[in-house]
Parts: structure tokens; C-alpha cells; sequence
């Protein structure tokens, strides 16, 4: 959510310079001194694109039943000239029915003639899921903090360029949303998801949300219900919008846990003594350790990483094999079996891995 702040004063904040960044990007929040995107004129203006058959309309130019204000009562804005407009002062307005995956297509045209300047010229936005703003705002010759301007991810990515039509001329916003996902126990697996084309031009190419977007504030994911509406802010200003309609897409498939990542717990110091060269002729595994974890080497570079089934049991991360380690008397690794399907071969331990046999795969 943003409000009308004057970007003048946000820069006499005396914010700590960039070396103090503390969002994902690398920027400040609504920093001014962040490049602009530039400025590219659309070929054409936006022509009104009507519903194909399988949309859900949420507007056709005649009323706002498909809309609620916050309170769930009926939507305030009103409808003049084929067009649904933000009454300042009346709210958001929120679609009835609530959705997670979709592609939404919506036109708006900010007021014109102009009034004001920055975020308070033309300020609108529309929702995902009710929490994620692509910014609304009259950003033709009207310069902004570019993480706020039209087509902004809003507070989190600037669009790739500038591709605003004058005040009173329809643009298009073309949306491809999709919504974080949680695990059982509420840990974030996968990010929200946008892609956004204003007057056909690619603005957000498949960008991950940090969070709910917000003004000031970077605020963490936190677990909410799949489905939820499509919003439409108000900002003060009367924003007109047309021909809005979405369509339903199935949900995008996460990858299957892998069911080995929450294996055994092994002690460091079993881990350690499995670290090493095994070979079998030409054939050379080397099993390292990495950020605490073991993994081993593959051809051309390569390198996957070791879940440990037992102390001396270990399965590949990705590929379905795995490597097996007999201990002599004294504890020291014996010989290493690997298996997968029905190739299964032994490597012994290579104590001088420079004393011949082939190098080690790096
Ligand atoms: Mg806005």
C-alpha cells in the first residue's frame, strides 16, 4: 500500500547510503537515486481487448456488481462512460469472487487533465490476491522513485521500462500471477510469482515477491489462504478502469519434496571419515565436504550433493543412487560400493590420489 508522501521529504530523511542496503535488490525502498527505466513509446495505444470465452469478467462497462468495498458491501466507485472509476475517499474495491493462479487482463486511464505530481498524480494500483500491487500511476513525463512509478512491482521492482501513455489515453495491463506457496508447517516453498506486460511491452518478467508489497515497509511472507481477490486501490484520485477479465490457471506443480532431505541425522566426525578418493580403475569418485555437507564430484566439473541414510550409508541428492562405505577394523573407509538400479561397482580408497590412476574429476 502506498500513500501520498512527499518524495521530496523522504529524501531529506537522511537515509544511509547504499552500502546499508537492506532489501533483496540491493536499493533502499522508493529510492530516487535508483536509475530510471527508460522511457519506450508503445506502438500503438491500447484498443480495448474483449473477455475470451473462458474468462471470468469482473468488468464490462455496464456495473460493478462483481465488486465489494472493504466491508463487503457494494463496491463505491461509479460507472460513467463504459468505465468503472475510483471515487476518492470510497476505498478499495475488491472482486466478490477470489482467485490464487490467473492471467488478468484490465485498461485504465489516469485522469486527465493531470493534477499533482509523483505519487499523487494518476495513483491507482491492482492487487493480486489482494497483497501484491502492480502500481497504478500516471507515469508519463511525471518522475517518480522508479520502484513506485507505473508498472512497478511496487516498493520491490521497477518495471524493465517506461511504457506510459499520456493521462486520459487507455493503457493496458496484461498479468501472469502466481501465489506463494507454504508448507505443511507454514515455511514459504515458493515465492509469489509476476510477469506484466503494460501496452505490450514486458514490464515484470516472472519476478518473486520478497512479500506482501507495502510502502515503507518490506514485509515477510506469511501464511494466508490460497485464493484471494483482486483489488483495486484507491488512491485519491479518480483512476478510470475498462474491460477487466481473468482467467484461471492451473496451479504451477512445485517439486516433490525429495523424502531423503529429512534422513538421519549422522554426527559430524562419521561424516568427516567418509571425505576422500575412491577408485576403480579409470573410474574416480571423490566424496568432499561443502558448507557442512558432503557431496561428490561428477564429470566436467559437476557435483552433487551426499544425504546421509546412516553413518555409513549415503544417498546422491537428485539421482537415484547410491554409495555405501565398509570401515576396516580401524574405523578408516575399507572400500565404497556404489549402486544404482542393477549397476552396482566397488572403488577402494586412493591414498595417494596423485600416485597414478586417473585425476580426480574436478
Ligand atoms: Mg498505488
Amino acid at each position: 500500500m502506498n500513500r501520498s508522501l512527499s518524495v521530496v521529504a523522504l529524501a531529506m530523511l537522511g537515509l544511509p547510503s547504499l552500502a546499508h542496503a537492506q532489501t533483496p535488490s540491493g536499493w533502499r525502498a522508493h529510492d530516487l537515486t535508483r536509475p530510471r527505466p527508460a522511457v519506450v513509446a508503445p506502438g500503438q495505444a491500447a484498443a480495448p481487448v474483449l473477455p475470451p470465452s473462458d474468462a471470468v469478467v469482473l468488468f464490462d462497462g455496464t456495473g460493478v456488481e462483481a465488486w465489494r468495498n472493504a466491508n463487503g458491501a457494494a463496491a463505491g466507485w461509479v460507472v460513467r462512460d463504459g468505465a468503472m472509476e475510483a471515487v476518492p475517499g470510497a476505498g478499495y474495491v475488491y472482486s466478490r469472487q477470489e482467485f490464487g493462479d490467473v492471467q488478468l487482463h484490465i485498461e485504465w486511464a489516469a485522469p486527465d487533465p493531470p493534477k499533482d505530481t509523483g505519487q499523487g498524480r494518476g495513483n491507482s494500483g491492482v492487487f493480486l490476491m489482494g497483497g501484491y500491487e502492480l502500481q497504478v500511476l500516471d507515469s508519463y513525463r511525471n518522475d517518480t522513485y522508479p520502484d513506485g512509478q507505473a508498472g512497478a512491482a511496487y516498493g520491490q521492482y521497477p518495471p524493465l521500462v517506461n511504457a506510459s501513455l499520456p493521462p486520459g489515453k487507455w493503457q493496458s495491463y496484461d498479468i501472469v500471477f502466481h501465489p506463494p506457496h507454504f508448507d505443511s508447517v507454514g515455511v514459504l516453498v515458493a515465492p509469489a510469482r509476476m510477469t506484466a506486460f503494460q501496452n505490450g511491452l514486458l514490464i515484470q518478467d516472472d519476478v518473486a515477491f520478497w512479500g506482501p508489497t507495502n510502502w515503507l515497509q518490506a514485509n515477510p511472507y506469511v501464511v494466508g489462504p490460497p485464493r484471494g481477490p483482486i483489488a483495486l486501490q484507491d488512491h485519491g484520485n479518480p483512476v478510470r478502469y475498462r474491460n477487466i477479465w481473468i482467467r484461471e490457471l492451473p496451479e504451477v506443480p512445485l517439486p516433490a519434496p525429495n523424502p531423503l532431505i529429512s534422513a538421519v541425522e549422522v554426527p559430524a566426525a562419521a561424516l568427516d571419515r567418509l571425505v576422500g578418493t575412491y577408485a576403480n580403475g579409470g573410474m574416480v569418485l571423490v566424496i568432499s565436504k561443502a558448507g557442512g555437507a558432503l557431496r561428490v564430484n561428477l564429470p566436467e566439473g559437476r557435483w552433487q550433493r551426499l544425504i546421509p541414510l546412516s553413518p555409513t550409508e549415503l544417498a546422491f541428492g537428485s539421482t537415484a543412487a547410491t554409495l555405501t562405505v565398509s570401515l576396516a577394523p580401524d574405523g578408516a573407509p575399507a572400500k565404497l560400493t556404489f549402486r544404482m538400479g542393477d549397476t552396482v561397482f566397488d572403488l577402494t580408497p586412493v591414498t595417494d590420489p596423485s600416485g597414478g590412476g586417473s585425476p580426480p574429476p574436478r
